[in-house]
């Protein structure tokens, strides 16, 4: 298993080259306090095509996330396959028009600089694209009291019984 992510260009054979990664959660740059990405695998099998690199791959990660309703941090697994086309910098977007050089949904098209290919990057980036936008531990996760703050799922509401049915709580409940 290859521990270094990051590709020379000038390296890559014409039959391509098959890389299987493991262990990489600490290659992978970290995210913010609320996504751990820890324990990940891949896979890259990287093409030349012209001046162009085509790149196919396969990562696999166990993310430690924060639940938005009662904020405990509990794993996600993730996995998906990908594809990217890798432009060098300078042709970067040349047959692009500006406001479609930032469309990153519409094809996944990168630059590349100084011949290196940061494999890194890209693991992180598919890892992110399969994290949801709201961040469950659970669909049924009834969250924090907001007036106690007691986690409701383990325990018991001490606010009292006129505050857990007053307005407030109703309206902190919608915007959970
Ligand atoms: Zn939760
Ligand atoms: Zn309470």
């Amino acid at each position: 298993m290859k521990k270094e992510t990051r590709v020379q260009v000038a390296d890559i054979p014409e039959e391509g080259l098959f890389l299987n990664f493991s262990q990489l959660a600490d290659l992978i740059p970290p995210v913010d306090d609320y996504v751990q990405i820890g324990d990940t695998s891949g896979r890259l099998e990287i093409h030349k095509a012209g001046a162009n690199i085509e790149i196919r791959g396969w990562v696999k990660s166990i993310v430690h996330l924060c639940c938005d309703r009662c904020l405990k941090v509990f794993p996600k697994e993730v996995e998906t396959d990908f594809f990217y086309l890798l432009q060098p910098k300078s042709d970067f977007g040349a047959d692009l028009s500006p406001d479609h050089q930032l469309s990153k949904d519409e094809i996944d098209v990168y630059w590349y600089e100084d011949g290196e290919i940061m494999g890194e990057e890209l693991f992180r980036e598919q890892i992110l694209l399969q994290l949801p936008m709201r961040v469950l531990c659970s669909q049924t996760c009834k969250g924090l009291c907001p007036g106690c703050g007691a986690d409701l799922n383990v325990s018991e509401c001490t606010c009292g019984e006129k505050e857990s049915h007053g307005p407030f709580e109703v309206l902190a409940q919608l915007k959970v």
